[in-house]
């Protein structure tokens, strides 16, 4: 057996080298970090062969002192902090004063460096962490830093690196980040001699127009948000626009680029059902917060960080940017609302004020509104309003096209419903407001049901039992996996001797299932489905219904629940100019 013996300090530091650069791209943010905490105004960094061979940069900070240029890369060794309360003070980047190191013992390195007022600088060349050669250079005030040969004495790491294409595409990616959160510095990237990227100092909109792109740009709104010292801003695109990867999803605390899964969640919940799951919004979040709410010590790339009130942090970011989606909402609500009235030219549900009308029967759903589907129903809420639609508008102008889609006929061309997806947006809304507390319309069944449900089905009523009543379900359990419904929401239409109720259950899946997901399952299953006829009232109190929600234009899936289809568009197919006639 082989006998424990201490390892070299050569050994130790590869070990610990491992820890930090993992790959080219490491010692990029590395050195970078550096730069940006030595106040650089303008960073240049070029790269041979996706960094394996060769990686540069070069800086106008603040330069490192001549004696201290070795101690510069000894482990554990740093300008940043003192002691270890100082990183709940600190806002630079870098603290832990083994980046150099361990990046020197994995490598040839060369840093020259002049530092501000200093006459003369000083370049060190070292291989595996060696000193080779040691003497005066004189540069501009700043630091330039070589690194050859990554990897050159850790074969077996070495193999593990992608190819040049791929690791210069994780550098670029990475520089990016930065760019974006410090728009103030001038980046330049160049590879094998071609320069990649180039962004000039600008302000922080400039920058996310030329890191997104123009082609994105447009799809953004600004969002910015303050409680206390937390401030959280930064730019969100509209349901316009989504990507099929997080990649698009830039996150920063106090300039450090992080991936969370606190602010990844926050920013998912803000587009809760406008945008279909498998998509991700684009997404540059900025967070400010006091250091000392924020433990930045907790990841050896320190590529995560933890909050004291990782609370108030989600919902700061969650409605800071539900905000700017509302806003447009409600602008393209106003619009369809135009739309709508040139439907129904009615006067019930406007109120004039100041000789402005304003629709409040869209703003304003009234309690038990969902009632609609039941024609039995004591008091059809739209009876009234039916009547005055009904001397206005021709039967004509509803149509349903094979018993899946509403075609209403407007002003300016028609527009097209699957009434399928509107009612899902209907039900969904309603069944959130009721679990926020408003009280469901409930229809109390004549013979109550009992139901025997799967041993899975069972273990689902019990997760969801408390939020079933606020659906409109009044159900109990009653004896081994039965349960007996003595009520259903009003205005499901598909109870189906409660095939509806154990669908929803099945469709739960193992785990905790969250409120949202019962709420989609709930809306999913109960919604009238596509194949179904609708009487024209039906149709009328869908569409009513539907503008009434608060984002009538998806489904709570994200998929639309509309089409508009203008006439200029037929008149341009049919190569018709406006006039022409006959
Ligand atoms: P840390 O950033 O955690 O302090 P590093 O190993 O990355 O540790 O750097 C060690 C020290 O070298 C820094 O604290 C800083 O004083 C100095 N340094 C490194 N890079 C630069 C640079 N580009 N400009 C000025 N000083 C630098
Ligand atoms: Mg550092």
């Amino acid at each position: 057996m082989t006998r424990i013996q201490k390892l070299t300090p050569e050994t130790t530091g590869k070990i610990a080298a491992g820890e930090v650069v993992e790959r080219p791209f490491n010692v990029v943010k590395e050195l970078i970090e550096n730069s940006l905490d030595a106040s650089a105004t303008r960073i240049v960094l070029e790269i041979e062969g996706g960094g394996k061979r060769s990686i540069r940069i070069d800086d106008d900070g603040t330069g490192i002192a001549a004696e201290d240029l070795t101690r510069a890369v000894e482990n554990y060794s740093t300008s940043k902090i003192t002691s270890i309360d100082d990183i709940y003070r600190i806002r630079s980047l870098g603290f832990r004063g083994e980046a150099l190191a361990s990046i020197n013992a994995v490598s040839r390195m060369t840093i020259r460096s002049m530092e501000e007022g200093a006459e003369v600088g000083r370049e060190i060349h070292w291989v595996g962490g060696g000193i080779r050669s040691d003497g005066p250079f004189v540069r501009t005030v700043g630091t330039e830093i070589l690194v050859e040969d990554l990897f050159f004495n850790l074969p077996a790491r070495k193999k593990f690196l992608s190819s040049d294409a791929s690791e210069t595409r994780r550098i670029v990616a990475a520089v990016q980040g930065f760019a974006l959160a410090w728009s103030q510095t001038a980046f330049v990237v160049r590879s094998n001699g071609r320069e990649v990227l180039s962004f000039p100092a600008g302000t922080l909109e400039e920058r996310v127009e030329m890191v997104l792109g123009p082609s994105v740009f447009p799809h953004l709104k600004q969002f910015s948000m303050t409680d206390g010292n937390i401030k959280v801003s930064g730019y969100a695109s509209m349901p316009s626009m989504t990507k099929g990867t997080r990649a698009s999803q830039f996150m920063f605390v106090n300039g450090r680029a992080v991936k969370d899964r606190l602010l990844g969640h926050a920013v998912r919940q803000a587009y809760q059902s406008i945008i279909p799951g498998d998509r991700f919004p684009i997404a540059v979040l900025m967070l400010d917060v006091p250091p000392d709410m924020l433990d930045v010590n907790v990841h050896p790339t320190k590529a995560e960080v933890r909050f004291e009130n990782d609370r108030d942090i989600h919902r700061l970011v969650s409605s800071s940017i539900r905000g700017i989606l509302e806003e447009k909402t409600v602008s393209f609500q106003d619009k369809v609302e135009s739309v709508y009235k040139s439907i129904f030219p009615r006067d019930h549900g406007s109120s004039e004020v100041d000789g402005v009308s304003t629709p409040d029967s869209y703003t304003e759903p009234e309690a038990g509104r969902s009632d609609w589907l039941f024609q039995e129903s004591p008091q059809p809420l739209f009876e009234k309003d039916s009547e005055k639609v009904r001397g206005q508008v021709s039967t004509g102008l509803y149509w349903q096209l094979h018993d899946s889609y509403i075609m209403i006929q407007i002003r300016g061309g028609m527009v097209i419903i699957d009434q399928h997806a509107a009612h899902e947006r209907i039900l969904y809304d309603q069944a959130r407001r009721n679990v926020d507390g408003e009280k469901p319309a409930v229809q109390s069944l004549l013979f109550p049901a009992t139901l025997e449900l799967s041993p899975e089905e069972f273990d689902n009523f019990e997760k969801v039992v408390e939020t079933l009543p606020g659906l409109g379900f009044e159900a109990e359990p009653f004896g081994m996996r039965t349960i007996i419904v003595r009520g259903i929401p009003a205005g499901v239409r598909n109870w189906d001797d409660g095939r509806l109720l154990r669908t929803i259950l099945s469709d739960l899946g193992r785990g905790l299932p969250a409120t949202d997901s019962i709420l989609r399952s709930f809306a999913c299953h109960s919604a009238v489905r596509a194949g179904e006829p609708l009487t024209l009232e039906e149709m009328e109190s869908l569409t009513d219904q539907l503008f009434a929600t608060e984002f009538p234009f998806t489904c709570p899936h994200g998929r639309p629940t509309m089409l508009r289809v203008e006439m200029r568009e037929l008149e341009k197919r049919f190569q018709r100019t406006p006039k022409t006639e006959g």
